[in-house]
């Protein structure tokens, strides 16, 4: 079997071929034709499938074959010129009937397909036996009906050319039965008895006709295992008469009307065959097709099928019509397959194909699109591959499904992958464009971040298996969408949680710098305590400094905290993440405090805070009136006792001490050990603070003595500045 009959159904319709006369499918020098298809595609046949049927004639040669077949069925094969005498048809001849013959109500079947076989009795062609069985064979193993022609007064002359002839069709029966013992191809063997004068009742023909057909029977040498078969194992009979065509021509027509309406169809096939097995005539008006003789070959294999079968017989290769079959299935299959693909399947998967391909990308509308495609791909190919060969059928409808399901993977898999980026990307984009809507409006920090970041990753998600849903097939695994779904879920949630830490990030940023200002002016009114600017004798020695510090620190540091823990609720902060932040947000607000404390308390400051509390104590009265100094005064003792007062709140100023406990304030205790989670740095925010009381001097005894000096000098110079006011008081 070659390519030759590639491309059929897409062929032209005749290619201009002249098909009046049908087409010659075994030329005379034994040769198939190609025009086969091209035949059946001028009668539309090629997509009929099963629908159809072949019927082939047998007989001596210028025994009216071909004139009973074109009165039967309308064709238009070639006839003895009666002048002539000579034989006109040459090989095999096969012409499509003309439909509907009916009458009585019973109408020919569609779509009959005849072959006019060349006989032969060796007055034409010679000794030429060889054809004859090449023919019959080749009859044999296409056709449902084998038509048997024969001379009325030739019936009972056991020793006749048809009798030769049926001796052949009978022995290439039995080698094609035997090759192929699984398919019990029954055939029928429909004797027309031509010239009939009426003297002799049909069933008394047939009587002898099956007499004669027995003891050939009986005379073939059987092969082993058939030894005792019957003829009626192989063979239906079936038996009709006709008048002499020339001497009761208006009869002749009449009688092959009739006959034409007997190739029909027939369904109640049991009744027939024990009828059809007897060579019972009665009832001689019975229809002919049986669905059992039907060789099962779909229109569209029938030219490379009875092709196959040719050169098999040609080359006087044993015919074994399985293999052949499924040779055919197997040619037909793929053809059908490529073009099914290539006409239903591609046009929609390659355009998709050509978008995608290298990166994860959305192909909008692509399940829409190839869902169907494919079931449509694959229900076309059942249509029509699925009368071949069922094995084979199934095989190559797999390897199809399997050549569709790769390409369309490689697709859905993109297109998947695609949706998760895209999923991922409209999270982020909706959630960061709300925090920036949310840090532009006023209430900046009122916003609910929690339940933006779940209607977004819902919105998200819905997307996804929006687009997603329309691409699964639900007996095909590879078509679930779960796995990337779950995938993008999970990135969803990490996006949600790194926007969630900046969020708080910039929350607790947010806080420091409000405990930072708020911190400033409190503190400062601590440290300015001691100076005791307008509270005259009941000055502060200082002796409270750290607690009011503490105290400050301690409110204005625990409300930070509860300002931040209130919003990072809804920011949907885990315990962990509040954990943390916590932790960092004390740590930063006692840095803040330190600094602030340090400010207070540089060199500078110190002195000047010194000299108030001084000056306080010297140059003002237990009322808080400026002294004017008299000589009587006891400067000294005055200078001496705020000298001394004041010096000691030096050693005080130097360490952070509360009163209450003589300790330094529980800083340690305050901020607490880093959590866990915390994962220490080269960024100090995350690193841990070792709290000492160290930490809590903030002069050094070497400092302090500097100090004591630098304030000395100080007090001494307003002492004598003092002194030197009541001198020149007098002296005025
Ligand atoms: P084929 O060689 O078997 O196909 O025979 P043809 O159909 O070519 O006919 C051979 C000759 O037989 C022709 O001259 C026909 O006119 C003639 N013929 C055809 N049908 C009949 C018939 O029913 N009775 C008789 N006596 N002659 C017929
Ligand atoms: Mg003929």
């Amino acid at each position: 079997m070659n390519g030759q009959i590639s491309g059929i159904g897409s062929k032209g319709v005749d290619d201009g071929e002249d098909f009046s006369m049908g087409v010659q499918v075994i030329n005379e020098n034994k040769e198939f034709s190609e025009k086969l298809p091209s035949y059946l595609s001028y009668h539309s046949l090629l997509a009929s499938g099963f629908n159809y049927h072949l019927v082939a004639v047998f007989g001596s040669q210028s025994t009216g074959k071909s004139t009973l077949l074109n009165y039967l069925f309308g064709t238009q094969f070639s006839v003895m010129d009666e002048t002539a005498r000579r034989q006109t048809t040459k090989g095999i001849w096969m012409s499509k009937a003309q439909p509907g013959q009916s009458q009585n109500g019973k109408t020919m079947a569609d779509n009959i397909l005849v072959m006019d076989v060349e006989g032969t009795d060796g007055r034409e062609r010679g000794e030429d036996q060889d054809f004859e069985r090449k023919s019959a064979l080749f009859a044999l193993a296409t056709s449902e009906v084998m038509i048997v022609n024969v001379w009325e007064h030739q019936v009972g002359l056991y020793q006749g050319a048809n009798m030769g002839l049926l001796k052949t069709v009978f022995e290439v029966n039995l080698q094609l039965f035997q090759k192929n013992q699984s398919t019990s191809q029954r055939s029928l063997l429909f004797f027309v008895i031509r010239d009939h004068i009426g003297t002799t009742p049909l069933q008394g023909l047939a009587d002898t006709l099956m007499a004669d057909l027995n003891r050939i029977w009986g005379t073939l040498s059987k092969p082993q295992g058939l030894e005792n078969s019957q003829i009626t194992d192989f063979f239906d009979f079936e038996f009709a008469a006709l008048p002499h065509k020339i001497l009761q021509g208006d009869k002749f027509v009449e009688e092959t009307k009739k006959l034409a309406t007997r190739f029909r169809e027939v369904e109640e096939e049991s009744a027939i065959v024990s009828g059809r097995k007897e060579g019972d005539v009665l009832g001689g008006d019975r229809g002919i097709f049986l669905p059992s003789y039907h060789r099962r070959i779909p229109a569209d294999g029938l030219p490379m099928y009875a092709e196959g079968i040719w050169t098999q017989i040609v080359t006087n290769k044993d015919l074994d019509l399985p293999s052949q079959q499924e040779l055919l299935a197997q040619y037909r299959c793929e053809e059908i397959s490529a073009s099914i693909t290539a006409s239903v399947f591609d046009p929609v998967v390659t355009p998709f194909e050509e978008k995608g391909h290298q990166a994860a990308k959305v192909l909008e509308g692509l399940g829409e699109a190839i869902v169907p495609a494919r079931q449509e791909t694959l229900s076309a190919f059942s249509v029509e591959a699925g009368r071949y060969f069922k094995p084979v059928f199934l095989k190559k409808k797999e390897e199809l499904e399997k050549k569709l399901d790769g390409r369309l993977k490689a697709l859905v898999i993109l297109h998947y992958q695609g949706l998760h980026k895209r999923a991922v990307q409209e999270f982020e984009d909706s959630v960061t464009a709300y925090l920036k809507k949310a840090a532009a409006a006023s209430s900046a920090s009122e916003h609910d971040f929690r339940e933006t970041v779940e209607e977004a990753k819902e919105a998200a998600l819905a997307r996804f298996i929006e687009e997603a849903e329309p691409c699964v097939i639900p007996e095909q695994s590879w078509s679930s969408f779960k796995e990337e779904l779950a995938h993008t879920e999970s990135d969803i949630d990490a996006v949600a949680s790194r926007v969630r830490g900046e969020e708080i990030r910039r929350l607790r940023l947010r806080i420091e710098r409000v405990i930072k200002t708020k911190l400033a002016e409190p503190i400062e009114l601590e440290f300015r305590k001691l100076s005791g600017s307008g509270t005259g004798a009941g000055k502060s020695d200082g002796k409270k400094l750290w607690d009011g510090v503490w105290a400050v620190f301690e409110k204005i540091s625990s409300d930070g905290l509860d300002r931040f823990l209130s919003k990072a609720q809804a920011l949907n902060a885990s315990p962990e993440e509040n954990e943390q932040a916590v932790w960092k947000l004390k740590k930063k607000s006692w840095a803040i405090l330190k600094a602030k404390i340090d400010e207070e308390l540089m060199e500078g400051n110190i002195l000047m805070k010194l000299r108030e509390n001084f000056e306080d104590r010297f140059r003002y009265d237990e009322n808080g009136v400026p002294r004017v100094w008299k000589p009587s005064d006891d400067i000294e003792g005055l200078y001496a006792r705020a000298r001394e007062s004041t010096l000691l709140l030096i050693p005080l100023l130097s360490k952070m001490e509360l009163s209450a406990t003589s300790k330094p304030p529980p800083v340690a205790e305050f901020i607490g050990k880093r959590p866990a989670s915390v994962i220490a740095t080269s960024d100090d925010e995350d690193e841990d603070v070792e709290i000492d009381d160290d930490l809590m001097v903030i002069l050094t005894d070497a400092k302090q003595v500097g100090l004591q000096d630098r304030f000395r000098k100080m007090a001494d110079g307003i002492y004598v500045e003092a002194k030197r006011s009541t001198i020149s008081s007098v002296s005025q």
